[in-house]
């Protein structure tokens, strides 16, 4: 292109880190304090606010994949998942692959119920040997507090998931590293193809920079789409499964973190619960927000009011006000749109120092860290730059504020 009068092109500078991170949700925050730790030089870049997009819009569950066995059965999806409760457990004790200790867990624990008649292939599951040692059925002197009304005559079990407060994660988990954590702005920077990978053109002020690492991980969520687009790259490919979660905000100062089990293979309805000054948001999940991709909020509320005070009867409902989220999952793509089973990670078509990386459950990002440790190894990429970056590059701080923060709030 030709140079307007006046004007001077500035030279390109190189930077040559190890590997080079787009997107900094957990799964990119992750494998930046997994390669770092491994002694690789790193380099994360985001473009809105960390975790904007599923993390911080998660319930938080640390789950052993019981909810997946709500179809009567163990699936390959409830034992790849199995062990991920105690392997987080570690990582919070500071005695995992990631160091976890500051993040706030919101709950040591995650209930199951089934309100009173429902006879599910469920519940008689859950009451199997197939599940001892990860779901407890309760005494009614062991209910929390929320279940302790005489009108409550459902059964209800205990199950060893954990629930954590998902911006204090991300902050854990960014703090090490905040001078790795870098701004970009897409109107300036361009992603290109190498013969074997990627390089990132960026800017700050007048200068202009060409980034060379050798791996490029793509760990984007949704935006991964836009970024395999860019490199002209088909494969893999990724889907999108989109729900509209519903949020509660109300007086009555439980907090919940409980899976409703209907008669359906998946929970009918699953209950985080998040403070939010001095009221509580239940932040609701499963059944109702798949199926509340196809209403409107305004339907979605009412939907969601009736399940409630259908299933808490002695929790007045008049003064909350309500909510919705409209949010997708993205995944690698499956036959069907079914959900994956696992982490996933792997080389862009004929791109093997350009990976594509989805976690697909926040819980399986351990999982999605071996993967990246792995094809470091099988691909023999070893530390071999350091880890210096100009200072002029503007370093990126903020986490997305989450979605009860964000709302606009409705009374019903
Ligand atoms: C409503 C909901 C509830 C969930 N609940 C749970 C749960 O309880 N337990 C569980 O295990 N899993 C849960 N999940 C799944 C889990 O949240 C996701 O699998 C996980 O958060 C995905 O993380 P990620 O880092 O891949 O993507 P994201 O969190 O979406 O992060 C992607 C990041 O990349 C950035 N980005 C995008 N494009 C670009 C670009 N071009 N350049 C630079 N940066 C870019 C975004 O701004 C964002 O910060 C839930 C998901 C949803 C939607």
């Amino acid at each position: 292109m030709p140079v307007p009068p006046g004007h001077t092109v500035t030279p390109l500078q190189t930077i040559r880190v190890d590997i080079a991170i787009i997107g900094g949700g957990i799964a990119g925050l992750w494998l930046l304090n997994r390669v770092r730790s491994a002694g690789y030089s790193a380099v994360l870049l985001e473009q809105q606010a960390l975790g904007s997009g599923q993390t911080v819009a998660s319930q938080g569950m640390i789950h052993g994949g019981v909810k997946y066995t709500l179809g009567g059965a163990l699936s390959g999806a409830s034992e790849a998942i199995a062990d991920m409760p105690a392997h987080w457990r570690r990582c919070m004790a500071g005695e995992g692959d990631v160091d976890l200790r500051g993040t706030q867990v919101l709950s040591d624990h995650f209930y199951m119920w089934s309100s009173a008649g429902v006879v599910s292939k469920a519940t008689a599951f859950l009451a199997s040997k197939a599940l001892r040692g990860r779901v407890d059925a309760l005494k009614k002197t062991d209910y929390p507090p929320v279940f302790r009304d005489p009108a409550f005559k459902g059964s209800l079990y205990k199950l060893v998931d954990m629930v954590i407060d998902t911006p204090s994660l991300l902050d854990t988990l960014r703090r090490p590293h905040a001078d790795r954590i870098l701004a970009i702005d897409w109107a300036t920077a361009r992603l290109q193809q190498t013969a074997t990978g990627a390089i990132i053109e960026l800017g700050a002020g007048d200068e202009r920079y060409c980034l060379e690492s050798q791996l490029c991980v793509l760990s984007a969520g949704k935006g991964n789409g836009e970024l395999l687009r860019q490199l002209g790259v088909q494969k893999p490919a990724m889907q999108l499964r989109p729900l509209q979660q519903l949020m509660v905000r109300h007086r009555h100062l439980h907090a919940l973190y409980a899976h409703c089990v209907g008669s359906d293979s998946k929970p009918r309805l699953t209950i985080s619960s998040h403070r939010d000054g001095d009221r509580m948001v239940w932040y609701l999940g499963g059944q109702l927000a798949e199926d509340g991709v196809h209403c409107s909020a305004g339907e979605l509320i009412r939907r969601g009011r009736q399940e409630l005070e259908a299933l808490f009867p002695w929790l007045d409902w008049r003064d909350a006000e309500w909510a919705t989220l409209p949010v997708e999952r993205a995944e690698p793509a499956q036959p069907g749109l079914l959900r994956p089973d696992n982490a996933w990670l792997s080389p862009c078509d004929g791109l093997p120092r350009c990976v594509v990386a989805w976690p697909t459950k926040l819980t399986l990002v351990p999982n999605l860290g071996n993967l990246l440790v792995d094809y470091l190894a099988q691909q023999a990429i070893r530390p071999a730059h350091d880890d210096a970056l100009p200072a002029a590059l503007p370093r990126l701080s903020a986490i997305a504020p989450a979605p009860w923060q964000a709302a606009t709030w409705e009374t019903a």
